[in-house]
């Protein structure tokens, strides 16, 4: 892949399969996503203009990156990945020349995912700043609308936002054209967290004593991030115990599973 300041591209390689759950989720995606990039001569006979934007909102960790990459990868389509806060944080005009740039490499690039991570803090609700001084933020939000606008004679282009506050968003850009298409990513429930495990326990060694079922109902509340990192640290507890070991056993499981507790409450999810 090649990196220029703060922007990355390349196809990702990640598959709708290694994403544990979500299945109405993945089938709208590729609907709204791969559909326009692979069928666009269908989309073009029947007069139908594909969506321009998805915005996905959730809590952290429960794979709202992950779906937008694996969308594209999906797509085959180049993956563009920005942050509002790198945005929000640079310097006087900086901000808005990467925002641009980014999407004139994407129509280069075409077909293309721009990924806007944190967008909250770039697409805030307008307003409440004094009169003649335009934010950091406000400047940011109009160039973002202008390169949405623009999109229209761009084909094979779609931003997919992320968000944790989807109540902070402008509603300028919930207008028709822009994010036509809003999918609230859950915390995965019980069959989600078996899967999410399946995914993150099948390239290691684990003992025929490891049941994951067992393991997804004790976990509620642990986002995708999490399980993922308590499979990850049996591991390592196996190894700590025995550095020559050649399983992970259950014993490992429950003892990371005890000492975990998951950062998202009850009131959290939307
Ligand atoms: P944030 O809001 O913090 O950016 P996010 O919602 O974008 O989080 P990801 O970055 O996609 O979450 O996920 C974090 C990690 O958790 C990834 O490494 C991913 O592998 C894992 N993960 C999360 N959800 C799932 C899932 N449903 N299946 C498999 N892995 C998952």
């Amino acid at each position: 892949p090649s990196i220029t300041r703060g922007v990355t591209v390349d196809i990702p390689k990640v598959s709708w399969d290694d994403i544990g759950g979500l299945k109405d989720l993945k089938k709208k995606l590729q609907q709204a996503v791969e559909w326009p990039i692979k069928h666009s001569a269908a989309f073009a006979r029947l007069g139908i203009s594909p969506i321009r934007g998805v915005l996905l909102h959730g809590p952290p960790g429960c794979s709202k990156t992950t779906l937008a990459k694996a969308a594209a990868h999906a797509a085959q389509a180049s993956f563009f990945s920005l942050s509002g806060a790198e945005l929000y944080s640079m310097y006087v005009g900086e901000g808005e020349a990467l925002l641009r740039n980014t999407f004139r490499r994407a129509r280069l690039a075409a077909p293309s995912i721009i990924f806007f991570d944190e967008a909250d803090v770039v697409a805030a609700k307008r307003g409440g700043s004094s009169r003649n001084s335009t934010t950091v933020g406000e400047r940011l939000l109009s160039t973002l609308l202008t390169e949405m606008d623009g999109l229209e004679q761009a084909k094979g282009i779609l931003v997919l936002a992320a968000t944790n506050r989807p109540y902070a968003i402008d509603p300028a850009l919930m207008r028709p054209g822009r994010f036509d298409l809003v999918l609230y990513v859950p915390p995965p429930d019980m069959d989600a967290r078996y899967e999410i495990l399946r995914v993150h326990t099948r390239n290691m060694k684990i003992g025929d004593d490891v049941d994951l079922r067992r393991i997804a109902e004790d976990t509620e509340l642990f986002t995708g991030a999490e399980l993922e990192g308590l499979c990850r640290e049996a591991g390592i507890v196996a190894l700590r115990e025995n550095i020559s070991a050649t399983l992970v056993s259950n014993r490992h499981f429950e003892t990371v599973k005890s000492s975990l507790k998951p950062a998202l409450t009850r009131d959290e999810i939307e």
